[in-house]
């Protein structure tokens, strides 16, 4: 028998793997649809024709892009820290507050990557319940912390993979009695438009998770960022390593706020092809989708696995949580463009008509 040398805690984990069916329609991961915008594109290729810095390491704390972000969210360069991705924060943050046997909330359904950082970090992740509707239920919360003082709390709204949200009064008012860090991750705010993020300064224990990776098209390029009080974000600088988001990232991340206006305009498109799926879906026998804040829509179906496996047949790939106990028989489906989502309602229409044949 070969010796593991893995920490004895850590010996079940499986390597996160993303979906790799064969497909020609991605709707999986909540991406956009839309490639960087060509603009965008081309003045990196000029920059990086006309020369460089790549022989040096990039500004470790990004600080044209915190500057950037710092003007449009109208909070100060010191209350951002940029990551690879939000990914990376999550991993930062879970390290900087949580350690050995300390209480990590999550919610659940929720953003699996939580619950494995907390463990990473020798810490005993929580799950607390949604409703059965996948609403967040602020008695749930509260009752979660009292029976297990948690280091952290973890909030997703619009959460993935309900597409619920949780009103900003709602978080405000946690915040004001938990004597620990609230993660509030944003990561799919931009298809809902309200954020706890303008009274970030009024709750020091709060830290706002957004992403370039869903609304601004970016999730190759792995830039997140995270914002929250001055006093927070200095205690995290602590844990961030050196140089972690590379110079080519922060530029383009940089590009795509100057055209801005670009992704405002697809997201407007997505939401409302949201509107329209939801419609479409609920209109479908068999099938009940939730209403969605995000840039997808959970489904409940019966034989989700049989579904899944009819749109792979199609080339259509979206997200089935083998598995998962709470979220047995349902499927999540990333919103695409016009003509994806007509194909994934015809495709759903004719899969489950079969079914009912058999
Ligand atoms: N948070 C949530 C809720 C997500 O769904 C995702 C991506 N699936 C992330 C964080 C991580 O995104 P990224 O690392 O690309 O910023």
């Amino acid at each position: 028998m070969m010796k593991e040398f893995l920490r004895e805690d850590l010996r079940s984990i499986k390597p996160y793997q993303p979906g790799k069916e064969i497909h020609t329609l991605k709707l999986d991961a909540n991406e956009s649809p839309y490639p960087v915008p060509l603009e965008i594109r081309a003045q990196l290729a000029t920059e990086l024709l006309n020369g460089n810095d790549y022989q040096r390491y990039p500004d470790t704390n990004a600080d044209r892009l915190r500057d950037a972000l710092a003007r449009q969210l109208q909070v100060e360069r010191d209350n951002i820290l940029i990551g690879n991705g939000s990914d990376e924060l999550l991993h930062i943050i879970t390290t900087a507050f949580a350690g050995k046997w300390d209480k990590v909330l999550c919610p659940s359904p929720g953003f699996g990557m939580v619950r494995y950082y907390a463990r990473l970090a020798g810490a005993i992740p929580i799950d607390y319940p949604l409703d059965d509707d996948f609403q967040y239920s602020l008695s749930e919360i509260e009752t979660a912390i009292m029976d297990h003082q948690p280091k952290i709390l973890h909030i997703c709204t619009p959460n993935n993979p309900a597409g619920s949200v949780m009103p900003v009064p709602e978080i405000a008012a946690i915040a004001r009695q938990f004597d620990g860090v609230v993660v509030v991750d944003e990561a799919y705010y931009e298809f809902h438009g309200e954020s706890m993020l303008p009274m970030i300064n009024l709750y020091p224990n709060v830290v706002i998770l957004r992403t370039f990776s869903k609304a601004m098209g970016m999730a190759g390029l792995r830039v997140g960022y995270l914002v929250c009080s001055k006093s927070l974000a200095d205690e995290i600088y602590k844990v961030k390593p050196p140089y972690n988001v590379n110079s080519f990232s922060q530029r383009a991340a940089e590009l795509m706020l100057e055209h801005r206006e670009i992704q405002e305009e697809r997201v407007r498109k997505i939401v409302q092809a949201r509107q329209w799926l939801y419609q479409a879906l609920a209109g479908l026998r068999g099938v009940d989708p939730y209403p969605s804040h995000a840039n997808f829509i959970l489904i409940k179906v019966q034989n989700a696995a049989k579904v899944y496996q009819g749109l792979l047949e199609k080339g259509i790939l979206v997200r089935h949580f083998e598995g998962n106990p709470v979220l047995e028989d349902h499927l999540r489906i990333t919103i695409g463009r016009g003509e994806d989502n007509k194909y994934i309602l015809h495709s759903l229409a004719e899969i489950l008509t079969k079914m009912e044949d058999w």
